[in-house]
């Protein structure tokens, strides 16, 4: 196979040669560049390249070209190649345009012209766009493959945990793939249990339980040490930014996940309002650079490790595992988050992962390129989920049970925009039909009282999350919803909490047990927003310094 291509399009020549230039030199090992000089000759060629199944990473577009512009360029490109990325090259007097087709063609970076020096401006951009690029497209390569189908919901469960790990495997389908199935019959009887997964050192699991896939992949499962100044329970975007300002300062922290870093905001394909990313940054982007940091700073990370139960034991905190391993530490941090709620819906429950699927849309939304597909929701995650199906799907309808959608406008105005996307208000799901795969839906009219049957293939649900805090249900004190109290709202008349022993009120994000923090969307009163997160993390961080000092 082929590298894959970088494109830069430049009707200058002089720009052109430079950018070639500079490409080739930091690129030229792993990609192929390829340099045109006019829009329409790289559209032609492109779709070339799509029936020879070529890959293209990457454009670098001109702004500024005649007969057709960079953003018309890229409108049209992204209709062939929907996951390259897409740079666009600007004058200052482009900014504005530059800006506004963030949302109009899902723009991943404008860039300044000139961009000297390369190393500061040109590749640390494309360096990370390309990164990103990687962890997402399924290119054919000799590694993990995943044989299963899409009726099977434990095939789901190993595609989420390796994507959300950002792991590169090759699904194969036994459905839609006779060579799968050949394999499949030559491995002998596995007695239709899916997935089986090959290795490139010749061994096979079938069906294993995320904590054996872990361990194959070379995750950490296992603590090192029996014991630790600090450990984060939940490794979203309040445990990761905890475990980064932690470590740094020499806290010798370990983190605790039951499935994959980056939580709730890992399955988010574009969080579009996080500070310093203009044209958004992928949940799993953010992810890789959290948990590369916190690593660097020495935080240990455990994957497919739930924490089941937490105690005190004299001035110590006891994290004990579902496995039943205890970490003895001088601090825990409650990360844990919020899980999406699922749908009571009558048929639901038997098709999860087999045609719903709860935030999977960066997981899934491959396997239903040219497919109809509903989304069930209206606030941002919804919204943001609909816009990355529609890249694939060949209709996105969205279901949501009100007049009006809570998402964002921005967010609303570019699903109005979208061909693909159909918006149902006042829509009420009330039932999901299909043998062993999602087939159709019925839905009821709000209005109306009507109801009608809509057929589709898969249907993601984005409608609420709850608070994961089951583990300290007996230890400190929840709200009737489960969230952590902490802080001042544990003060009842200016009286401490029950059972707090110490000369003091409790820290802002202490709980009523001294050296239990919580931060994020498990705590009362937290706003669920990946900024907020990050922020508490760090403050928890602050405050577990304090605390460390008098233990
Ligand atoms: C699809 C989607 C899109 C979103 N988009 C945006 C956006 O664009 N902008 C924005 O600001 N916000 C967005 N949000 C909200 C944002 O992601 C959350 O507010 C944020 O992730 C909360 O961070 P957290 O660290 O508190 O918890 P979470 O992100 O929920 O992470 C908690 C982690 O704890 C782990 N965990 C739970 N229980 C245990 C246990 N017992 N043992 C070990 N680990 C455990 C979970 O597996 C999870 O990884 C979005 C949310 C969703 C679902």
């Amino acid at each position: 196979m082929a590298n894959p291509v970088i494109f830069s399009i430049d009707d200058d020549p002089m720009v052109l040669n430079a950018v070639e230039r500079d490409l080739r030199a930091h690129y030229g090992q792993d990609y192929r560049i390829i340099p045109i000089n006019q829009g329409q000759a790289a559209l032609d060629y492109l779709k070339k390249m799509k029936q020879r199944d070529e890959m293209v990473a990457l454009f670098l577009v001109d702004q500024r070209m005649p007969g057709m512009t960079g953003i018309e360029f890229l409108n049209q490109a992204m209709e062939i190649y929907p996951e390259a990325k897409r740079v666009l090259l600007t004058a200052y007097a482009d900014t504005e345009a530059a800006i506004a087709s963030i949302n109009d063609i899902g723009l991943d970076y404008y860039l300044m012209k000139p961009w000297h020096p390369p190393h500061e401006k040109l590749y640390p951009v494309l360096d990370e766009l390309l990164e990103d690029w990687k962890a997402h497209t399924h290119r054919p390569f000799e590694g993990i493959r995943i044989i299963g189908a899409l009726w099977s919901a434990t095939s789901h469960q190993a595609k989420e945990f390796l994507t959300r790990h950002q792991i590169p495997y090759r699904w194969l389908d036994v459905d839609h793939d006779a060579g799968a199935r050949k394999m499949i019959e030559e491995m002998g009887s596995t007695a239709g249990k899916f997935p089986v997964i090959t290795f490139t050192d010749g061994s096979i699991l079938i069906d294993p339980d995320l904590k054996a896939l872990a361990e194959k992949v070379g995750l950490h499962t296992r603590a090192g040490l029996p014991s630790y100044d600090l450990a984060i329970i939940g490794s979203g975007p309040a445990g990761l930014a905890a475990a980064v300002y932690a470590s740094s300062d020499g806290v010798h922290t370990l983190v605790v996940e039951k499935a994959a870093p980056g939580g709730q905001a890992g399955s988010s394909p574009k969080i579009e309002n996080f500070f310093g990313f203009p044209s958004g940054i992928s949940g799993d982007d953010l992810t890789r650079r959290a948990v590369s940091q916190a690593k660097r700073f020495g935080a240990e990370i455990l994957s497919a490790q739930a924490a089941r139960k937490i105690s005190v034991r004299d001035s110590y905190r006891i994290v004990e595992l579902e496995d039943g391993t205890e970490i003895s530490c001088r601090v825990v941090l409650i990360a844990t988050g919020a899980s999406f709620h699922v749908l009571n819906t009558p048929g639901a429950a038997g098709l999860t992962g087999t045609g719903i699927y709860y935030g999977a849309a960066y997981t899934e939304a491959m396997n239903f390129k040219e497919k109809d597909v509903f989304v069930v929701g209206g606030a941002n995650s919804a919204g943001q989920a609909a816009m990355y199906l529609s890249r694939f799907a060949r209709k996105v309808s969205v279901l949501i049970r009100g007049p009006q959608p809570a998402a964002s406008k921005y967010l609303y105005d570019a699903l109005i925009a979208n061909e693909k996307i159909e918006i149902l208000l006042n829509t009420d799901l009330m039932e999901v039909r299909g043998e062993g795969k999602l087939e159709e839906v019925i839905v009821k009219d709000t209005a109306t009282g009507e109801s009608r049957v809509l057929k589709g293939d898969a249907m993601f649900v984005f409608i609420g999350v709850r608070p994961q805090s089951d583990m300290v249900a007996d230890l400190v004190e929840r709200s009737a919803k489960g969230h952590i109290l902490t802080g001042s709202s544990l003060l009842q008349e200016g009286k401490r909490p029950k059972g707090w022993t110490l000369e003091r009120d409790p820290y802002l994000l202490e709980t009523s047990v001294p050296g239990i923090f919580a931060a994020g969307d498990v705590r009362m009163g937290a706003t669920p927003r990946v900024a907020s997160a990050v922020g508490e993390g760090a403050i928890a961080h602050a405050l577990i310094k304090e605390y460390l000092k008098t233990v």
